[in-house]
């Protein structure tokens, strides 16, 4: 008796409730405009949170593993997210290639600076929120095509990429090795400028970076500077502004100082794209504009022109 109630059912032979519960006569011709509420879970699970990123620029929702793979540039509009170190590094050299030179240097607060929160309990927040960074900078020597070369990364996402001791510290180790190996530097820079926790001896990192690029120069080594979103202050008037060769990222943004400081004190209308990288192409200031996912092919070639001649 059980089984030819349940294959009634199944053939429909019983009245079953509708799929869609009609409305009320209540609703009246309004209904279709009023949001049906959904009890379901299932939009949320289709979907789940952290997995997309919208585009700021076309508001293209972008699948996280798709942005991934296309090293965090919006395949409908070219944006160019931000990047951390490790992967660009990973996107650029060789595989495997990459020794990671003083990798365990940290910042010490000298200076003892305190404000909202000390500069050591920053430090210790960042150093834990970025298990794989210790500053934000990673420097080591890889292999581009096929130079060898002393390669120096920031990192935006540790403290703003500012420019402490560390930092400086080791883009002058770097630079030294690449003068002493007789290999070319190639430095992609991103920074809000010098550390504020530090000081004055933020600012003596511009100093010695130049002054180590000099001898490097004096070898007559080449060095590339790649300039990405936002390379600004005291970095970009350093060591990111005297390469033989100064590329940047599209639509990044690269200055001294902030553009309403500049009206301020100049008292004038700036150009809507001041401080891109386009503006400055334009101006001289630049040398070409390279997309992301083009920049290991480019910085091959120049390597190749900068380097005929002599074995890196
Ligand atoms: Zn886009």
């Amino acid at each position: 008796m059980a089984t030819k109630v349940i294959r009634k059912k199944a053939i429909g032979v019983e009245p079953v409730e509708p799929a869609v519960t009609p409305p009320t006569h209540d609703a009246g011709e309004t209904a279709f405009l009023t949001k049906p509420k959904l009890t379901s879970k299932s939009k949320k699970r289709d979907i789940p949170e952290g997995l997309w990123t919208k585009c700021p620029k076309c508001d293209e929702l972008i699948y996280d593993k798709d942005l991934d793979s296309n090293l965090k540039v919006c395949p409908k509009c070219s944006y160019h997210f931000k990047i951390g170190a490790r992967e660009r590094i990973h996107s650029l050299v060789e595989t495997c290639s990459f020794e990671e030179m003083d990798a365990l240097m940290e910042s010490v607060d000298v200076l003892k600076f305190t404000g909202a929160a000390s500069y050591e309990a920053k430090l210790a927040a960042y150093r834990k929120k970025m298990s794989m960074l210790k500053d934000a900078v990673v420097t080591g020597v890889g292999r581009i095509g096929t130079h060898r070369v002393a390669l120096g990364v920031m990192d935006f996402q540790f403290l703003g990429g500012s420019m402490g001791s560390v930092v400086g510290e080791k883009l002058t180790r770097l630079i030294e090795t690449a003068t002493d190996r007789g290999i070319p530097l190639v430095i992609i820079s991103t920074s809000g400028g010098a550390r504020m926790y530090e000081g004055m001896f933020s600012l003596m990192q511009m100093a010695k970076t130049c002054g180590a690029l000099a001898y490097h120069a004096k070898q007559r080594l080449p060095y590339i500077s790649v300039l990405t979103d936002p390379t600004t202050a005291g970095v970009m008037a350093s060591y990111a502004s005297v390469g033989d060769l100064i590329i940047a990222e599209p639509g990044a943004t690269i200055g001294f100082a902030g553009r309403r400081v500049v009206e301020a004190t100049t008292q004038s209308e700036l150009p809507a794209d001041f401080q891109t990288a386009e503006f400055l192409m334009k101006h001289g200031l630049i040398d070409a504009i390279v997309s992301r996912l083009e920049m290991k092919t480019r910085l091959g070639a120049y390597l190749d022109y900068l380097m005929a001649g002599r074995r890196s």
